[in-house]
């Protein structure tokens, strides 16, 4: 792990203490309670989809104002940056939402603005889109850099990229898919 170059986070449920209550975010935008929620999106007819994505992005908007950061976060995100290394964010999130979440947290000094990845820039996870241009931009080897996230998409996009995968969660519920398993940023910190 401390061979490490390049550190790329999921932001909900990861940096952050879990905001978003899918179940309810799905109730209110309508979405049926298996789908998930930006497929269902994207396979709607185009005005349907403008209007459930404005809704959409109002609600993100509204969680990250109460956000609050997940243990060991923001001294994890500080100690990295201080070793020079390179950070990401790669969030099915919006990048506004997740610029202005990293604000509230007091770590967004700590991220260039153009390695925040949102949904708008690159496809969403688990694709690997996003962790792939990162590299690019980075100049790393997939094996120089792990993707770090709370849920099964992070550790898939991590995967289909040839990076490391480490899950921040209590239970290691996908043993196949994560090189590393931590409880919470504090003992990924104590680790790197
Ligand atoms: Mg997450």
């Amino acid at each position: 792990m401390r061979e490490l170059q390049g550190w790329i986070f999921d932001l909900d449920g990861t940096l952050t203490l879990t905001q978003h209550d899918f179940p309810a975010i799905r109730r209110e935008l309508g979405v049926p309670a298996e789908a998930d929620i930006l497929t269902y999106m994207a396979a709607l007819p185009d005005s349907e989809r403008l209007a459930m994505k404005a809704q959409l992005d109002q609600i993100e908007l509204r969680l990250a104002a109460g956000v609050q950061a997940a243990p060991g976060a923001v001294e994890l995100i500080r100690s990295l940056h201080g070793r020079g290394l390179r950070l990401g964010i790669l969030t099915r999130n919006l990048q506004a939402v997740a610029q202005s979440t990293l604000a509230h947290l007091g770590v967004l000094d700590c991220f260039a603005a153009e390695d925040v990845l949102g949904r708008e820039e690159a496809a969403p996870k688990p694709h690997p889109e996003g962790i792939q241009l990162l590299l690019k931009r980075w100049r790393l080897l997939p094996a120089q850099a792990v993707m770090v996230g709370d849920f099964r998409f992070d550790l898939e996009a991590g995967r289909a990229a040839g990076a490391r995968t480490c899950l921040v969660h209590a239970d290691n519920q996908w043993p196949a898919l994560a090189d590393w398993h931590v409880a919470d940023c504090r003992h990924l910190l104590a680790q790197c």
